[in-house]
């Protein structure tokens, strides 16, 4: 064997046996009579001690190793001399005293060195280079504990029944709200298959099968522009069971994180205890329907207020339908003009016209006293004293407060305040990194409207069902039904979405047809699940969180999901490893009569 002992593995209890390495130079020092360098492999590094004494071959090797040249090692653990010890490595209080070397390999220089510090590199060059890239130590540690928190997931729910049930990936759309990636068929000339952009319908006729409760670690496929942390293609936890109601999925998702963030990870702490927030609830709040419930600094809604305001600015939006909503910080007044401006500047770039502001003197003893010279405000010339004084009053306002203020569509206002509030929390440090803070956002309504479609969309996916008692405002006013749907989202992230499903045929077309799905696409897209709800389908439901977030927010590292996939592709959507997206042969292509047309 090449290899029985793992760099990591190297602890004093091994002291004076003889053991084999192998890895990756990670390091090489030089020091007159002696070498050293650091070895590398998948658990971590060791030093290793390269003495004439002990080998005068291996010694004058060693003097030839280049970083990443492949080695292994046959050597002694002895402790590292007093006041060498590193105690931020496992193998830190030893070192092995090598008597045979071999050079399993050479290696070209890398294109940048494989050290956590080189995180400068450009990210283009590092997914070109992707395994060099993986070799760091904090990438490999991303990956490591993907496989911890995905070995984990398996063990929790195969021990509570579930089955983990594999579904085709070549099939039919399953409509989640981007397009699909197709795939043409050779052997059915002119005929597609689409990727899932999630098992939702298969898993949906497995409980139509009577498994009861099935999971996948699966693939889902989106075609969609990468906005922001996405990727084409995601992994997620999916999830169904049958004969659930939406506290019984929310309660194993409750038990299964709790169980990953305490038995996986020590870097982090669970604040609260998954509270069940209402989506009007928290649109009020926050602004937002993935509320970051770290800190508090909730939104107040200065609607009433403002409608009676003398000033335009804050009366035409209302009169418009829109709203007005402030956000008070306490001690904010110490912000510079500049710094004002930059929180200005941050709203406009998020579609916002403009955001008032009324600063709170520090020095003033009690806002009871406050006169026109204790405040800083934008607005100071178009508001009276007695406004500014009900604002304040409203807000809660005490010296040294500022008030950030915004009048506009419920759309704009809602977008730009929910970031403004997580943009001061994270200059302010309001929160700590290592608090994980879920909620369920619950109530959620079935459809949105889509201004560029002109038309309603579903919410969550068009199997969710509605609550019972809604499904008669269906004709009269869909905007006010609510769903049984649930997301999970912790510290700002949607981390799962999830519903109770229609189970009953008459009603998943009532949906269809209000949708505008006329008979042929019903059945052309649907036709496998609508047959199937005919045939017993117990009542069910399911959620799938997402893995690759849930790994970014465990791990102290990753800036952005791209670092805990393995090999993902770059945000125009290609992996400069492979050169994928490609061209294909023109055999290839006649073969599955596919010719491209000009491309512009
Ligand atoms: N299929 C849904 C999604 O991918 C999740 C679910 O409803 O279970 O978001």
């Amino acid at each position: 064997m090449i290899k029985d002992t793992n760099c990591s593995d190297v602890i004093l209890d091994k002291e004076g046996q003889t053991i084999n390495l192998a890895g990756w130079v990670h390091k090489r020092r030089d020091h007159g009579g002696l070498v050293f360098i650091d070895l590398r492999d998948n658990s971590g590094i060791v030093q290793v001690v390269f003495d004439q004494g002990i080998s005068e071959k291996s010694y004058l090797d060693a003097q030839t190793l280049r970083p990443e040249w492949v080695v292994s090692i046959k050597g002694k653990v002895m402790p590292r001399p007093a006041g060498t010890e590193n105690t931020r490595i496992p193998s830190g209080m030893c070192e092995v005293h090598c008597s045979e070397l071999e050079v399993l390999n050479e290696s070209k220089t890398p294109p940048f060195e494989i050290s956590d510090d080189s995180d400068n590199t450009d990210e283009q060059i590092r997914l070109r280079y992707r395994y060099l890239d993986l070799r760091k130590s904090a990438m490999h540690q991303n990956i490591i504990l993907r496989h911890n928190v995905v070995k984990h997931i398996r063990e929790f729910l195969s021990q509570k029944g579930f089955m983990e049930i594999e579904t085709p990936i070549l099939i039919k759309s399953t409509p989640e709200g981007a397009r699909d990636f197709v795939v043409p068929s050779r052997m059915n000339p002119g005929t597609f298959y689409a990727l899932p952009q999630s098992p939702q319908q298969l898993k949906q006729l497995l409980m139509v099968s009577g498994f009861e409760k099935y999971f996948q670690i699966a693939r889902c496929f989106r075609d969609e522009d990468l906005r922001g942390d996405r990727q084409l293609e995601h992994t997620q936890l999916d999830i169904e069971m049958s004969f659930v109601n939406e506290d019984d999925v929310m309660t194993l998702i409750k038990d299964l994180y709790t169980e990953i963030i305490e038995n996986v990870v020590d870097n982090r702490t669970i604040v609260g205890s998954f509270p069940k927030l209402s989506y009007d609830d928290v649109m009020d709040k926050y602004g937002t329907d993935k509320p970051d419930l770290r800190f508090g600094l909730e939104l107040i809604n200065l609607t009433e207020i403002a409608k009676t305001s003398s000033a335009h600015v804050l009366t035409n939006p209302i009169n418009e339908g829109g709203i007005a909503k402030a956000l008070m910080i306490p001690g904010l007044n110490k912000y510079s003009r500049r710094q004002l401006d930059d929180l200005v500047a941050f709203v406009k770039t998020r579609g916002g016209k403009g955001l008032m502001y009324i600063g709170i003197s520090e020095e003033l003893s009690t806002i009871d006293n406050l006169t026109i010279e204790d405040i800083r405000s934008s607005v100071s010339k178009i508001l009276t004293i007695d406004e500014i004084k009900s604002i304040i009053d409203f807000t809660n306002a005490s010296p040294g407060s500022l008030i950030l203020i915004m009048a506009d569509s419920s759309k704009v206002v809602n977008t730009c305040m929910s970031q403004l509030r997580n943009e001061i929390a994270e200059r302010e440090e309001l929160f700590d990194k290592s608090e994980m803070a879920f909620a369920f956002i619950t109530n959620f309504p079935v459809f949105e409207w889509d201004d560029d479609m002109n038309n309603w969309q579903p919410s969550h996916h068009l199997f969710t069902s509605p609550l019972e008692k809604d499904w008669d405002l269906l004709d009269t006013s869909p905007g006010d039904m609510r769903a049984r749907h649930y997301d999970l989202v912790c510290n700002g992230m949607e981390l799962a979405s999830g519903s109770i499903r229609i189970h009953s045929r008459e009603k998943l077309e009532k949906i269809l047809d209000f949708l505008g799905y006329d008979d042929e696409s019903k059945i052309e897209r649907f036709g496998q699940l609508l047959e199937a709800l005919e045939y017993g389908a117990p009542p069910h439901g399911g959620i799938a969180p997402g893995i690759d977030r849930l790994i970014t927010l465990l791990t102290d590292n990753a800036e952005s999901i791209r670092d805990v996939i393995a090999f993902p592709k770059t945000q125009s959507g290609s992996d400069p490893l492979f050169g994928t997206p490609s061209l294909i042969p023109k055999e290839q292509l006649e073969e599955l009569h596919i010719m491209i047309s000009e491309i512009d």
